[in-house]
């Protein structure tokens, strides 16, 4: 307990941070390193060679005998490969080495990670390149160090590199803005990011026992259990023992890290709980929250649990997402969507409000991308999670303020006061929004966006370099026009007007979940994609490439390898999820059901030879016999839809396409006829753990 209670002592004590570095590096090459974390300002090779070397020093005090350059590519997970420190030298010993050359530039063997057409065009070999933002880090024997992944040509392979390239491009443009409002003093602007993560923990006796989600992650069987989440009596209640273990033991790991894990509570659905950390920058909050998922599903082990990432891992009851708080702020000391306390600084704030808001309307699919997956498919729109239409949350005060600015008429303050609108004055508004709709895919929260249609798995990578990068581009459509004005403030307000009127179609501050809403927001032209396989072509749609290419985050041959990636693996995912189906149910469900049969069967038969009336083992013997005709005329089915699918692999969107409509149908008929059959099978037969045993035995 004391150990826990202490955690300012160990805070960070597995980072190579600004302190550690203070300490061990001469001060000049501290400064040098210093300059290449603000301004991107590439070390040279001398320095690079002391900072390896105080780096290799304090890893190996650490425990560390191996390096890694850490990174992250198309897969979605983090990938490492460990060389050790030790160099053989001439008399048959090791000395331990290593220098600023493996510091700063690794090269993995590119060719087995996915690159969509990339490698075809391109050379595959590709380096790793290390980001001095993010710091190093042991974790168990290791030194990582986080690092971008590109092709040798240039072409980007990871998710790193495009986040930090929409990071530098909405300083930039937010820069350009705060120029034109007089700010003199900010130098940098960064978009910071606190992803809540959600996760089931399960028995791991019971895990080991389904194949499903072993090989998939979610439950493709399983009747419900006799009660769901409808007591709602998990959200928030108390945290059992086992569960509050893994959790002190988690937090430890992570603040070792330095990682603010900071709350941790139960979630709505029976064995869900989350975890919130404390915001940090964008391209840093990706890289904890990939190191927090690798700890959350090492430590349950460690517990006897087993932690579930999956999106959907059970029918009939809510799946895991992950809350994207998005905000940003300048060096000089401001949250930049905070409304101030001076009209001029509520101007600042609504105009960043403004261009968040045109944004998320213009680029709508962008974020419905960045949420889309397999997994992701069976969550949105499902009454638990906001639908596939992108809208945004303001709350009564903001949409007041807005109103009145499209229409030039006055406000109320704090309810009684009439406060009259004018671009010099602006009323003061309630900081904290308290109103928090939980519908909305994307609420405003007080001084900060909450995007919470991203699925439980995902890198948060994706998500934000969407929202920076259409932020970016707004922001440059507001300087370009307002750099040219001769008034700024009579052209602010012209523009502010504008773009409420065009783009305040996005906006709605109702119930998200129900079907008027749906109607509506057709009715208002949104998109509505509401599969993944609605929503990935559109990444290369025209006005997007453009965009992406004239800041360069992307080329067009980058953002079509990343569509074909992502089509790809949902066909491979619902391929492996159709395979996973037919081996359980004919290896385990349907051989249980027959054994069950012949029981029942047996029993009939010594019934009748002793007179005694079998009406009832008649009736259950051809329930159960007929639901396992069903079955296998159901394993079947799927089966030749499965195999059909090979004609159709030529064409990646035709064959996810086939996959959605054909394959996920037909083992959805499968898992019916399953499911039916379990609630007739006795318990001590049925071959694999029930809903009620992984949901409600923690
Ligand atoms: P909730 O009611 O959703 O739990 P909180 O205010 O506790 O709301 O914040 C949730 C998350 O938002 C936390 O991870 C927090 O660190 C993050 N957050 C708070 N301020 C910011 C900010 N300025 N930028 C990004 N994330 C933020
Ligand atoms: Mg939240």
């Amino acid at each position: 307990m004391s150990d826990f209670q202490n955690a300012a002592d160990y805070f960070g004590c597995n980072v190579f941070n600004e302190k550690v570095m203070r300490d061990r590096l001469p001060k000049n090459i501290y400064k040098s390193v210093m300059r290449t974390k603000q301004f991107g300002i590439a070390l040279n090779d001398e320095v690079a060679d002391v900072v390896a070397n105080a780096m290799k020093d304090w890893a190996i005090e650490k425990g560390a005998t191996h390096f890694t350059h850490w990174f992250q590519p198309m897969t979605g997970i983090t990938a490492e490969k460990h060389d050790a420190f030790m160099t053989p030298v001439e008399d048959g010993n090791v000395i331990q080495e290593f220098s600023g050359k493996e510091l700063v530039k690794g090269e993995p063997d590119a060719s087995s990670f996915p690159s969509g057409g990339l490698r075809a065009t391109f050379e595959a070999r590709g380096y790793t390149a290390w980001d001095p933002t993010s710091n190093a880090f042991v974790k168990e024997d290791t030194l990582c160090i986080p690092t971008a992944f590109c092709s040798y040509t240039g072409e980007i392979l990871d998710k790193k590199t495009p986040l930090l390239r929409s990071m530098e491009i909405v300083s930039e443009q937010a820069l350009r803005i705060l120029r034109l409002f007089g700010n003199t003093t900010a130098t940098r602007v960064t978009t910071t990011v606190g992803p809540e993560q959600e996760y089931f923990l399960i028995d791991k006796k019971y895990y080991d026992q389904r194949k499903d989600l072993m090989l998939t992650g979610r439950t493709l069987f399983g009747a419900m259990a006799p009660k769901g989440q409808e007591l709602e009596d998990h959200y928030f209640g108390n945290i059992k023992q086992r569960v509050l273990d893994f959790m002190k033991d988690l937090d430890r790991e992570l603040w070792k890290l330095g990682i603010y894990a900071k709350t941790e509570h139960n979630e709505v659905a029976p064995g869900q709980h989350e975890l919130a950390p404390v915001f940090t920058t964008s391209n840093i909050a990706a890289d904890h929250n990939q190191l927090t998922m690798e700890l959350m599903k090492k430590i349950a082990q460690k517990h006897g649990l087993y932690c579930l990432l999956h999106e959907k891992p059970f029918d009939g009851v809510n799946g895991s997402g992950k809350h994207n708080n998005w905000s940003i702020s300048s060096n000089d000391g401001q949250n930049l969507l905070d409304p101030g306390d001076t009209p001029m600084k509520n101007l600042q704030f609504i105009t960043f409000l403004c261009a968040f808001v045109k944004a998320v309307d213009e680029y709508a699919p962008l974020l419905r991308i960045s949420a889309a997956s397999a997994g992701n498919d069976h969550r949105l729109g499902a009454n638990e999670a906001p639908p596939a239409v992108i809208s945004i949350f303001l709350g009564d005060e903001l949409q007041n303020i807005l109103d009145a600015i499209e229409y030039g008429k006055p406000v109320k303050e704090n309810s009684d006061k009439i406060f009259e609108i004018g671009i010099d004055a602006l009323p003061n508004f309630p900081k904290d929004s308290t109103d928090r709709n939980r519908t909305s895919p994307l609420a405003f929260t007080g001084n900060k966006f909450e995007f919470r249609m991203l699925g439980s798995a995902d890198s948060i990578s994706c998500t934000n370099v969407m929202m920076n990068t259409t932020f970016a581009q707004v922001l440059c459509e507001f300087a370009d026009e307002l750099e040219k004005a001769d008034d700024f403030k009579k052209s602010l307000k012209t523009l502010l007007k504008r773009t409420i009127t065009n783009h305040k179609r996005v906006i709605f501050n109702g119930n998200g979940y129900s079907q008027e809403w749906l109607e509506e927001a057709e009715k208002r032209g949104l998109p509505n994609l509401v599969s993944t396989v609605d929503a990935l072509p559109h990444y290369i749609d025209k006005p997007y490439v453009e965009m992406f290419e004239k800041f360069k985050v992307y080329t067009k041959a980058e953002i079509t390898s990343r569509m074909e990636i992502h089509l790809d693996n949902y066909s491979k995912i619902i391929n492996i999820e159709a395979n996973t189906m037919i081996y359980m149910a004919k290896k385990q469900i349907a051989p249980a059901a027959m054994e069950y049969s012949k029981f029942i069967c047996d029993s009939l038969i010594s019934k009748k030879n002793t007179g005694l009336d079998s009406s009832l083992e008649e009736k259950i013997a051809r329930k159960i016999s007929g639901l396992n005709t069903e079955l296998y005329n159901a394993i079947e089915n799927l089966e030749a839809s499965r195999n059909a699918a090979k004609e159709r692999e030529g064409n990646i969107q035709d064959l996810a396409r086939y996959y959605r409509d054909v394959v996920l149908t037909d083992m959805q008929k499968l898992r019916k006829i399953a499911d039916e059959l379990e609630m007739n099978v006795p318990e001590k037969l049925w071959p694999i753990p029930t809903y009620t045993d992984l949901l409600f035995t923690v």
